[in-house]
């Protein structure tokens, strides 16, 4: 990450565009105290730069090639998120109808969409193709036979490409894994060849490319280095059966740093890809990739303010007004995410804290054994809230999903306003 964030005041590990001026948390220029005052808690505060800077060390990864990033927008699907990358020119990666939708709302080009998923239904690819998107990722033999006839009913053929299972190892959390045979995603690497065959033989299909997608939060060149071996065999066997790939999409995963985590830097990592695609002839074709977490995921915090504190024999409490169904990573995977005060005190004495929500569940816990200085009233960051969080937000308890605001330098924008009950019950009647 470049340093042009340039916050005065020393920059949170891992974090250039989160620092403190004085005692007081802020993002980039806007400071999360006054921000909260302005909108309340929970409160989502993104850094447009951190977003710019994560997308210009893929670019300069790909210096010089024919190369498209399509930011992977289930991490992130906020409109006002989805316009930085449709200016910036990134392409997307949607899972549904909804998020084309959304990438349409935002004013992305439709053109540079492809369109993932294991589960597409025949309106969604009737919607996508009526769109015009760039492909569509295939991710089994009966999605062709489907795809193919809806385009056929609609006049068009679909540019797809399959998604291949290449059986590595992410080495990341079960959860997050999809690389593996034991996977629903994609399609297995020994029947891959065959199904090319059938997909170049229907009616309503082109044959664009080939992706695969080992999984998320990866912290290491060697999965994606043995899945780029994997997949630029099935490459040169599917060409002997005559069938042109035109794109070679290597999907997204790569990790950030949530507590002292050192995935590599996605310049680097590409450097290190590419002189393996240019050793093998490879190093001309147009390339995809589907970063979704590392473009957004260290943009983000959550301000959320202490309720109460609470003491107990065996453990003590910290309820805060933000909850698993704003911020569910920690229930959903035990993930960490780290947690700062928004003001240091500096005088206070700590105390060991389980950060928990107020949502009627044991697994509503934010952070467990944190030494804080805290007391009803406090506001707190929870830090890495980038990436699958706002978007995998519910309703959980009836409680609104929070505010978000878009920080560019001093400048402070909501980009989305904080959810009323009206809103919950908007679609629901009394029999
Ligand atoms: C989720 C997903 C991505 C993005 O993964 P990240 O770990 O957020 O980079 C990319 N491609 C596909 C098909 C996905 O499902």
């Amino acid at each position: 990450m470049t340093a042009s964030l340039a916050s005065p005041g020393t920059a949170l590990p891992g974090q250039p565009h989160i620092a403190r001026d004085g005692a007081v948390l802020r993002v980039e220029q806007a400071d999360l105290q006054a921000l909260a005052r302005e909108h309340g808690t929970p409160l989502f505060v993104y850094s447009k730069q951190w977003m710019l800077d994560a997308l210009a060390a893929y670019r300069r990864g790909f210096e010089g090639r024919d190369a498209l990033v399509c930011y992977a927008m289930k991490a992130n699907s906020s409109l006002g998120v989805l316009r930085v990358f449709a200016e910036a020119g990134c392409g997307f990666d949607i899972v549904s109808g909804g998020e084309l939708a959304r990438v349409m709302a935002a004013g992305a080009d439709v053109g540079k969409v492809i369109f993932s998923g294991v589960g597409k239904t025949r309106a969604e690819m009737r919607q996508a193709l009526e769109a015009g998107i760039a492909c569509f990722n295939v991710e089994s033999e009966a999605e062709l036979d489907v795809l193919s006839d809806v385009a056929v009913a609609a006049g068009k053929r679909a540019p797809v490409s399959l998604r291949i299972n290449p059986n590595v190892d992410a080495k990341t959390h079960p959860y997050i894994s999809t690389g593996l045979k034991g996977n629903k995603f994609g399609i297995a690497h020994d029947r891959a060849v065959e199904v090319y065959r059938h997909a170049a033989s229907l009616p309503g299909l082109t044959v664009v490319g080939i992706d695969c997608h080992i999984g998320s939060q990866i912290t290491e060149a060697s999965p994606y280095l043995d899945a780029l071996e994997r997949v630029l065999d099935l490459v040169q066997a599917i060409e002997a059966q005559d069938i042109r790939l035109q794109h070679l999409d290597f999907g997204g995963g790569l990790g950030i740093d949530y507590n002292g985590d050192t995935p590599p830097a996605a310049d680097a990592l590409w450097q290190q890809l590419l002189a393996r695609l240019d050793a093998r002839g490879f190093g001309d074709r147009k390339l995809i990739i589907e970063p979704g977490r590392s473009l957004v995921g260290n943009a983000g915090v959550c301000v959320t303010e202490v309720l109460y504190t609470k003491p107990g024999e065996e453990k003590n409490f910290c309820i805060v007004d933000a909850a698993m169904n704003d911020l569910p990573r920690p229930a959903m995977y035990e993930a960490f995410h780290r947690i700062e005060p928004v003001v240091l005190k500096v005088d206070a004495e700590p105390v060991r804290y389980d950060v928990v929500g107020p949502v009627c569940e044991s697994g509503d816990w934010l952070g467990r054994d944190r030494e804080l200085a805290v007391q009803s009233g406090d506001l707190l960051a929870v830090l890495s809230a980038g990436a699958y969080c706002m978007s995998m937000a519910s309703n959980y308890n009836t409680r609104g999903r929070a505010a978000e605001v878009l920080v560019s330098g001093s400048e402070a924008r909501l980009i989305r306003r904080r959810e009323t009950v009206e809103d919950q019950l908007r679609a629901e009647q009394l029999l």
